[in-house]
């Protein structure tokens, strides 16, 4: 009998903010294949036993994503039930999809179990609704690392910066200085308002915030790392009024510049 596999969403790092769902499926399940993006609280609490690592090999090569595929199968054909976990979502900028289709043409089972995603909750626990009625009527949600192997950028910073909404980018903390050029360029305040969020719910979470005009020297100067997300847009400045009476970051460093 050909196993299943899970493709499930980890959340931003939390264990609380794992679904039922996939609290329950890690605990059924035969192996769970991961990356570092889960996070330390959710991946302590699996057995090592049936933990395989698929993130960052020691010397810092990424595992390839022809092997994960390939041992995705191996172990479904196997009979295994296998739980593929992704941090966040597993369909937002997590090769979620490309796994997808590689099990389906493999014929093997896959059933997708959505995660609370960075791009949102993110922003949410420093404080910054991605909408809100008075200042963004629309969000976007960007990877500020594209393939290397592609010419032409896909992303149309210039038009991203027509729309007035909401701009959040994932994997865009090296690529910061490249799109906040792109977008004072397009036309947007160098004021606009513009946060960091590193880490989001891991006990080490940390928030910067800053202007289009400023953020690369915030970047710098506090040390921000991946993984953090990049809210662009009025509503980042949103924290500061309910910076006193948020409960999400108690522990959190902040500063603004
Ligand atoms: N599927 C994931 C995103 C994978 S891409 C999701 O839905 O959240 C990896 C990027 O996600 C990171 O570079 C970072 O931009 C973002 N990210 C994931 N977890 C995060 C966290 N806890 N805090 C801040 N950013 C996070």
């Amino acid at each position: 009998m050909t196993g299943c596999v899970y493709l499930v969403g980890s959340g931003p790092g939390n264990p609380e903010l794992l679904t039922v769902k996939a609290r329950r499926l890690i605990e059924e399940s035969d192996v769970v294949l991961h990356d570092t993006l889960p996070g330390p609280e959710i991946l302590d609490s699996i057995p090592e036993t049936k933990r395989e690592d698929v993130g960052k090999r020691a010397g810092g090569e990424w595992t390839p994503q022809e092997y994960t595929n390939r041992r995705l199968v191996e172990l479904a054909e196997e009979g295994k039930t296998v739980v593929r976990l992704k941090g966040g979502d597993p369909f937002v900028f997590g090769r979620g999809g490309e796994e997808a289709e590689h099990l389906a043409e493999h014929g093997i089972d896959v059933e997708y179990v959505p995660g609370v995603t960075s791009a949102i909750a993110g922003p949410g626990v420093a404080g910054i609704p991605v909408t809100h009625r008075d200042h963004a009527s629309s969000v976007s949600f960007v990877t500020g690392h594209e393939d290397p192997t592609k010419d032409e950028s896909a992303i149309d910073w210039a038009a991203l910066a027509a729309t007035g909404g909401t701009i959040v980018v994932l994997m865009g903390v090296g690529k910061l200085p490249m799109y906040t050029d792109e977008l004072v360029s397009a036309g947007m305040a160098p004021e606009t308002p513009v946060a960091l969020v590193e880490r989001a719910t891991w006990p080490n979470q940390r928030v910067a915030l800053g202007t289009l005009g400023t953020i690369v020297d915030v970047r710098d100067e506090r040390g921000i790392e991946p993984p953090a997300v990049t809210v662009i847009g009025d509503v980042a400045a949103t924290r500061a009024e309910v910076a006193e009476f948020l409960r999400n970051d108690a522990e959190s460093e902040e500063t603004e510049t």
